[in-house]
C-alpha cells in the first residue's frame, strides 16, 4: 500500500473511532472485528476485550433471535434494515444518565445493520451504526404528559373548576353500563339554578359568573368522592351518587338544596339563590344513558313547575 494510502486509512479509522455514533462490525459468527471509541465509552470494554469475541456471548442480554434473523438477512440479501426506539427502546443495554434531571435510565438506541462486501462483492461483515436518541425519546416523553395534562384540563369546566358536559357524558354512559351489569343502586340528579336570568340582570353577567362558580363549589364539596358533580352547561349541574339507593338520593339532594338556600354568596348585597332538582334513581327499565338523564331532567320540570326551589322525584 501506498504511503498516501496508509495516510488516509490512518485518518478515516481515527475518524471512525471518534464519532459520536455507536459502530460494531461483525463477521458472519457474529464475532466483533471493529469496535469504536462510542462502544468502548458505553459499554466499558475496549476494543481489545471485545475483538474476535461472539456479540451474544459479550452481551447475553441482547434479543438474540430478533437481532439474528435481522444480521441473517443482511448477511443472505444483502439488505440494510433499521431499527427505531419507538418500537424497541434500546439493543444494546447502555445507561444514560440524564444530564438536567439527573436519573439514570436506559440509553434509547436507533439503530442501522448494513452490509459489507468484500471485494469480490460477497457479504462477509455486517456494522451495526447505533445513534443515541435519549433525548428525542425524553422530550417525546415529556410532550406525552404536557397532552396527557392537557387531556385532563380538557375535561374540565373552567368557571367552576368540576368536570365538564364531555367528562359528564362518558361517566355517565360507564355507570350506566356499570349499573347495567350488576345493578347495584345508583341516582342521578339535574340541579338548575331557579331565575338565574334575575341574577345576571340585576347584577350583570360577571356577577353570574361569580354565583355559579360559588355553587360549583359548594356542590364539589358536599359530596362523596366516589359522586361526580359536573357543569352540564350554563347554570345546569349533574350529580351522579353512586351506590346510593333512592331514599338516601333523596336525603342527599335534599341536603344540597337546603344548603344552596342558605348560602350567602359574596357578590353584591348578599345575594341568595336556590336551586331545583330532578332525581331518578337507576332502574332496569331504562334502556340508554340518555333515557336515564332525561327522566331525571323531566323530574326538573315538574319541580320547575311546582313552584321552584324544591325536589322531585322521577
Ligand atoms: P328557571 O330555571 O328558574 O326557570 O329560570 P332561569 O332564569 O334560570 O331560566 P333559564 O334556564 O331560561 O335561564 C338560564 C340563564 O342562565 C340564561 C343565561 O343568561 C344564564 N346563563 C347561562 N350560562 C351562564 C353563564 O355561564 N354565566 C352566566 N353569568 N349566566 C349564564
Ligand atoms: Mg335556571
Ligand atoms: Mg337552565
Amino acid at each position: 500500500m501506498k504511503q498516501h494510502e496508509m495516510e488516509h486509512l490512518h485518518r478515516l479509522s481515527q475518524l471512525l473511532h471518534g464519532i459520536e455514533v455507536g459502530l460494531v462490525v461483525i463477521n458472519r459468527d457474529y464475532q466483533v472485528e471493529m469496535w469504536n471509541g462510542f462502544m468502548e465509552n458505553h459499554s466499558g470494554l475496549s476494543a481489545r476485550e471485545v475483538r474476535q469475541q461472539s456479540l451474544f456471548e459479550l452481551f447475553p442480554d441482547l434479543p438474540r433471535q430478533w437481532l439474528i434473523s435481522k444480521l441473517e438477512a443482511a448477511f443472505l440479501l444483502n439488505s440494510r434494515s433499521f431499527t427505531v426506539w419507538e418500537q424497541r427502546p434500546f439493543v444494546f443495554p447502555f445507561a444514560y444518565s440524564r444530564p438536567v434531571t439527573g436519573g439514570n435510565q436506559m440509553m434509547c438506541q436507533n439503530m442501522t445493520i448494513q452490509p459489507l462486501q468484500d471485494t469480490r462483492g460477497e457479504v462477509s461483515h455486517a456494522a451495526l451504526i447505533l445513534y443515541d436518541v435519549s433525548v428525542q425519546a425524553a422530550d417525546r416523553q415529556q410532550l406525552s404528559t404536557a397532552n396527557e395534562k392537557l387531556e385532563q384540563l380538557s375535561q374540565l369546566d373552567p368557571l367552576t373548576g368540576l368536570a365538564n358536559r364531555r367528562q359528564w357524558e362518558r361517566a355517565l354512559e360507564q355507570e350506566y353500563q356499570r349499573c347495567r351489569r350488576y345493578q347495584p343502586p345508583s341516582c342521578l340528579v339535574v340541579v338548575d339554578v331557579d331565575h338565574f336570568k334575575s341574577v345576571n340582570d340585576q347584577y350583570g353577567h360577571g356577577a353570574g359568573d361569580q354565583v355559579l362558580n360559588e355553587l360549583g363549589k359548594l356542590l364539589g364539596h358536599s359530596l362523596r368522592k366516589t359522586d361526580l358533580v359536573a357543569r352540564y352547561g350554563g347554570e345546569e349541574f349533574v350529580i351522579l351518587l353512586t351506590e346510593t339507593r333512592v331514599e338516601q338520593g333523596k336525603i342527599l339532594a335534599e341536603r344540597l338544596r337546603e344548603a344552596v338556600a342558605e348560602m350567602t354568596l359574596a357578590v353584591p348585597q348578599k345575594l341568595k339563590i336556590t336551586v331545583s332538582l330532578g332525581l331518578c334513581a337507576y332502574s332496569h327499565e331504562l334502556d340508554s344513558a340518555q333515557a336515564w338523564f332525561d327522566r331525571a331532567d323531566k323530574a326538573l320540570y315538574q319541580a320547575k313547575q311546582n313552584g321552584r326551589n324544591r325536589l322531585e322525584l322521577a
